[in-house]
């Protein structure tokens, strides 16, 4: 995958934020177990325990100049695996989330299509791609979709993506799942 930007090491804001994945993570034994497990470590930059290595040592510059968090599709294999009993899959959308609010200009792409396709997921019941890409490029300006239209026109071409308009039969089916899953978080938050 792309790398994204440099991030400025010392960001005072991220460096913050990250102290709470470092809780989480404060009993890693650096065993592997998770970077073995996971499914997405070869679409990653860095393997999962890289990445908690980093963030133990307070290298925010270094965890959010990669993307592997972005490339986690919490499917939980890590979580269930970690001999620690780490919350890895909740670590790794805590770092979603704090590089999605910090507003920080080379996070800021990264996060808009994460919100755009989770959007288009919540309203449609699956993804549509053209749909979530135009909410997408709403979000990420027009450089985005100039970068994007050769890609989807090929798409296109090939039949791999479709133009789809109006109400689906899936509207709103996995929005009950949102609004748990939401609930939960504001549990764990509260907690
Ligand atoms: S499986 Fe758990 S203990 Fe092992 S490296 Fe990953 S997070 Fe650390
Ligand atoms: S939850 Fe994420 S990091 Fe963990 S194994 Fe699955 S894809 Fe990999």
């Amino acid at each position: 995958m792309t790398r994204i930007p440099v991030i400025q090491a010392a960001d005072p804001a991220l460096a913050q934020a990250m102290g709470e994945v470092r809780a989480m993570l404060a009993a890693c034994m650096q065993c592997g177990t998770c970077s073995a497990s996971c499914p997405n470590a070869q679409s990653m930059d860095m393997t999962p325990r890289r990445m908690w290595r980093l963030v133990l040592m307070g290298r925010a510059d270094a965890v959010f100049s990669s993307g592997a968090f972005w490339m986690c599709s919490n499917c939980y294999a890590c979580t269930l695996r970690c001999p620690r009993g780490l919350p890895l899959t909740s670590a790794m959308n805590a770092l979603k989330r704090i590089a999605g609010a910090s507003g920080h200009p080379a996070l800021a792409r990264h996060g808009a299509f994460y919100r755009a396709f989770l959007d288009n997921v919540r309203r449609r019941g699956r993804v549509r791609e053209t749909e979530m890409m135009m909410h997408y490029f709403s979000a990420a300006g027009p450089g985005e979709a100039l970068r994007f239209t050769p890609l989807g026109l090929r798409l296109m071409r090939r039949g791999k993506v479709r133009l789809e308009l109006g109400s689906g039969p899936w509207d709103g089916a996995l929005a009950p799942l949102f609004e748990r899953a939401a609930r939960l978080e504001g549990k764990e938050a509260r907690q």
